[in-house]
């Protein structure tokens, strides 16, 4: 890990070293352009004992998983710092990106800085998340598979999240918490695949390295050993916001379920010569998905530099 970025200026910035900016990265460095990549080091799984579903790296530290991606970075020649970037500015000749220690110059700008996940306020809860309290049923269902589960409603997407945990279990207890009224389609198939529905709110996640179940408003004690929750996702990006890119909802299913920054293929987006990859526009991006995504901004970026360079060649050529 470099200390601090040691040229000025780089063919390409990349903001955001997870899977997606370090694949972007990677690739750049492949391609040879001069790529910094400035990352905080806070990916979004870092709660998970181990990434799933990522072929060939099942189970791997998510931490571990960005230590071999920035070393396969400065592999290629790139460089990688552990710092924030905190604003930038476009001009003719492409970007200078604010860090929080100096300025540097990009002629291509990545920003792969992921979402957060907006978690309910409940007592407890926040000290389970990745482990015993979890979201998404393809990076953690086999690991609570045939568990007690509880999902907490708070949205309408929870209501589905009950109908898809139970596929990993028969134990499955939908809480109505804070969410909206359950539509009589969604009740009747929860009580036809044998999901127990419990009114009222939870006001306590219990258990200590173990979760143990939930204490809910009135006192009753509901024993579980997972909870599953669907927590809004933001984005939150000074880079982008600084750059004009306005952010725009993400709906599914008819459910606003947060916000994304839009691109269009390969990542680029409405201001020329910047591009994004992973949750920052994609919020189900995962992270084989965010790494391919990463890889697709670097080529992209890549891309535009070649054409820029050609018409400048031409250009040069023809004045001869
Ligand atoms: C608890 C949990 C478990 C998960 N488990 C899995 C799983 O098993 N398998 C799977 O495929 N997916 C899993 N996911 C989803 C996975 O986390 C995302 O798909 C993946 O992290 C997206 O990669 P990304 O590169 O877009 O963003 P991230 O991995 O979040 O990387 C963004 C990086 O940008 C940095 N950053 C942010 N702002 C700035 C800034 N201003 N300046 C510099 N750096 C900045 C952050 O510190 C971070 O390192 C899980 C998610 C959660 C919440």
């Amino acid at each position: 890990m470099n200390e601090k970025p040691s040229q000025s200026s780089y063919d390409v910035v990349v903001v955001g070293g997870g899977a997606a900016g370090l694949a972007a990265g990677v690739a750049l460095g492949r391609a040879r352009r001069s790529v910094l990549v400035v990352d905080t080091g806070n990916p979004r799984n870092a709660p998970a004992h181990g990434v799933h579903n990522f072929l060939t790296r099942d189970g791997l530290d998510p931490r571990e998983l960005q230590e071999i991606g920035a070393q396969e970075v400065r592999q290629y020649g790139g460089e990688v710092v552990r710092m924030s970037a905190t604003g930038a500015s476009r001009d003719e000749q492409g970007f200078s990106v604010d860090l929080q220690d100096g300025t540097v110059r990009a002629r291509r700008l990545v920003v792969a800085t992921g979402l957060v996940d907006q978690l309910p306020e409940i007592t407890g809860l926040r000290n389970h998340w990745g482990r015993n309290v979890i979201h998404c049923p393809y990076c953690h269902g086999f690991e609570v598979a045939d568990q007690a589960i509880g999902i907490v409603g708070t949205s309408a997407m929870s209501g589905h999240g009950a109908w898809l945990f139970r596929q990993w279990s028969a134990d499955i207890v939908y809480f109505t918490h804070t969410g909206p009224e359950l539509d009589e389609t969604r009740r009747t198939q929860l009580l036809a695949r044998g999901v127990r529905i419990v009114d009222g709110e939870i006001e306590e996640v219990l258990g200590d390295e173990e979760l143990t179940g939930v204490r809910l408003a009135d006192g009753t004690v509901v024993e579980r050993q997972a909870l599953v929750v669907a927590a809004p996702v933001r984005v939150n990006s000074p880079v982008l916001d600084a750059l004009g890119l306005a952010k725009e909802p993400v709906v599914m299913g008819g459910v606003e379920i947060g916000d994304r920054y839009p691109s269009g293929q390969g990542g680029s987006t409405s201001i020329p010569g910047l591009f994004l990859a992973g949750n920052v526009t994609d919020p189900q991006a995962q992270v084989v998905t965010a790494a391919g995504a990463g890889l697709m901004a670097g080529a992209t970026a890549n891309m535009d530099l070649i054409t820029a360079e050609t018409a400048q060649a031409v250009a040069d050529f023809s004045a001869r």
